[in-house]
């Protein structure tokens, strides 16, 4: 079986419902079909909240049906290849869908296998996610009676950046009211230099993590977790003769040990070239390692070789793709310079459908506006909340309006009621109909 379309968008999540929508609100005749299996849609942002108690799940998740907008077709399928030479993809089942145009937004997938032991404990064991079961964090939380709760995220790039450690700041609150934070550790471990990449929002957060007494340690890559004795191992990757540089409140944790084997009290034998370190825990979150879908990373679309390998190569600023004119891809599968969010969705969105319509028109040339705009709520409690907005080379961007009335910079209870209750409303009533 095999049919045409004018434009076929892959992926129905955030980017291809958004992209879809404008398209219909700008020029109904449009010839659009959207393909996706899943039968439901989720608002992956509140999962932070659900991990913490504070939202329920049930309200993240909507029938997929009712959200795709009137007048769009939808396939529900996957796509297993894409063969752009020919204008054409392969669903699963063998089914072919030709298109004039393709946007490709299916989002990214989780690779268990890239952290030795991942894939047996994940949502179990003391290891959890917010990404993969959020009710599962909320449970340990729930459960957790002291010792070393541990927050990390992997080497590789990954959606919302900033995930992984608001669940440990409303974590760190959650474990004062329970009475069993003086005798916790609270340890965050990150493959990274920093704890945040954009100024003012690094310095806000620091502060943030001095008052909660949290430990930093940075260039580890975490390798293995051994659900059976609780422990994580992770590669030190950089300052491996310098010790003090890979913490920030430095504390040692019972049971600990580093490779090869040095003092690491209060007088570090700095001669010695540290590779790694094995971290006992008790509750272990983390951020599973993400990669393109395969028929994107196994296809003409995507980088084959350097640090962006497998991602869907565009131009940064048209959504273009590199190699196809009549592709464009967005959201979390392309490979772009800045945090993969819902927010920059919001702003990638109206670019792809401005050029979409200017080659289907023959209208000159391309637009270029998206500066890299992405924002990321970083809850630092319940009811308080920082709002980091920024653009590519990590440069502070504000939302005019926000910026007027608040420094989004500073904790706030005001923008936790925006993560709450603004966000969410705004996305299932706004974004998802084309009007945000
Ligand atoms: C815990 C967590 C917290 C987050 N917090 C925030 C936040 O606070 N703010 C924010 O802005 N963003 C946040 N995000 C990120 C945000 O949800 C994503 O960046 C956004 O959903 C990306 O949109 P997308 O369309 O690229 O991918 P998705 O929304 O994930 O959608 C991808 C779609 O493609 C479909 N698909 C996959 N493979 C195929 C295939 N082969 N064929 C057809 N369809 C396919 C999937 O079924 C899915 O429906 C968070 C995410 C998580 C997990």
């Amino acid at each position: 079986m095999s049919a045409h379309h004018q434009i076929v968008i892959i992926g129905a999540g955030t980017a291809g419902i958004t992209v879809a929508a404008q398209l219909m609100l700008k020029e109904k005749s449009l010839d659009v079909v959207i393909i996706d299996p899943a039968a439901k849609h989720y608002y992956q942002p509140a999962w932070t909240l659900v991990g913490a108690g504070t939202y329920n799940y049930k309200e993240t998740e909507r029938d997929m049906a009712p959200l795709i907008p009137k007048g769009v077709k939808w396939i529900q399928n996957a796509v297993k290849e894409v063969q752009p030479d020919d204008n054409k993809l392969v669903l699963n089942g063998g089914e072919e869908i030709s298109y004039d145009y393709l946007v490709v937004c299916p989002g990214l997938v989780y690779d268990f296998t890239l952290v030795e032991g991942l894939e047996a404990t994940i949502n179990k064991n003391g290891v959890c996610s917010n990404y993969t079961d959020p009710l599962y964090t909320w449970q340990l939380l729930q459960e957790f009676k002291g010792g070393t709760a541990v927050f990390t995220l992997p080497a590789t790039p990954i959606k919302c950046g900033g995930a992984p450690q608001k669940i440990m700041y409303l974590a760190d609150e959650y474990f004062r009211k329970t009475k069993v934070r003086d005798k916790t550790n609270i340890v965050f471990i990150t493959p990274g230099a920093v704890i945040f990449g954009v100024d003012p929002f690094k310095d806000a957060l620091m502060e943030v993590v001095d008052r909660k007494n949290i430990n930093l340690r940075f260039f580890h890559k975490l390798m293995k977790i051994d659900p059976v004795n609780k422990v994580a191992t992770y590669a030190i990757t950089a300052n491996q003769n310098a010790p003090d540089r890979l913490h920030h409140n430095k504390i040692v944790i019972e049971g600990e040990q580093y490779f090869p084997e040095v003092a690491v009290g209060e007088t570090p034998c700095v001669t010695e070239t540290l590779a790694e370190v094995m971290v006992p825990f008790d509750l272990l979150h983390l951020a599973p390692p993400q990669v393109a879908p395969d028929f994107v990373r196994h296809s003409k679309l995507s980088y084959r070789d350097g640090p962006d390998k497998g991602w869907m190569a565009v131009d940064i600023n048209s959504l273009q793709n590199k190699t196809y004119a009549n592709v464009f891809g967005l959201g979390d599968v392309a490979a772009l310079p800045t945090a993969k969010t819902g927010a920059a969705v919001r702003k990638q969105s109206p670019v792809v459908v401005e050029n979409l319509l200017h080659m289907i028109h023959n209208e000159g040339v391309l637009s270029k506006d998206y500066t890299g705009y992405s924002s990321c709520p970083l809850v630092t409690g319940y009811g308080k909340m920082i709002l980091a907005e920024f653009g590519y080379e990590n440069k502070r961007m504000s939302d005019p309006l926000l910026s007027k009335f608040f420094d989004t910079s500073k904790e706030l209870y005001s923008m936790w009621v925006l993560k709450k209750f603004g966000l969410p409303y705004m996305y299932w009533n706004l974004m998802l109909k084309g009007k945000a």
